[in-house]
């Protein structure tokens, strides 16, 4: 089976720094192929049990795939609540932009 910390880790990147160069405001087509992209998430993750629990997430919250600051914070409260299952520390969403996108103002 895979390292569920390493592909965990490797897919939140591409997840949170997809999520902050998404469109600031996506067209109809842009939101359809995101929605695509979090259902193949939920069933494709090469971790069974995180899957499922991601599609039961999915299902509590719809996507907001409206623009790059829904996504963003979308995905990083789906994070939070992975956090705080696993008992790790929530992250302050609010930084998101500076964690995944611009790095920390100079
Ligand atoms: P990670 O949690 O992988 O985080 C990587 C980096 O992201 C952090 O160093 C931090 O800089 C940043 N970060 C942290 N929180 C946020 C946030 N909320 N928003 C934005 N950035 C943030 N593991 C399990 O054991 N059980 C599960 O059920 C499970 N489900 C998962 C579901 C999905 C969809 C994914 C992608 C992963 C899942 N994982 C699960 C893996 C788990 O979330 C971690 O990736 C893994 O435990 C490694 O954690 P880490 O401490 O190295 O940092």
């Amino acid at each position: 089976p895979p390292d569920v910390n390493a592909l965990g880790r490797a897919t939140w990147t591409f997840l949170h720094t997809t999520a902050a160069y998404y469109p600031v405001r996506a067209t109809p087509e842009q939101q359809s192929s995101m929605r695509s992209l979090i259902q193949a998430l939920g069933t494709f993750y090469p971790c069974s049990w995180c899957a499922a629990d991601f599609r039961e997430r999915v299902k509590v919250v719809e996507p907001d795939v409206s623009g790059r600051a829904g996504l963003s914070k979308w995905f990083c409260d789906r994070h939070n609540e992975v956090n705080e299952n696993l008992g790790k520390e929530t992250f302050n969403c609010d930084m998101v932009m500076e964690r995944w996108k611009d790095g920390p103002p100079d």
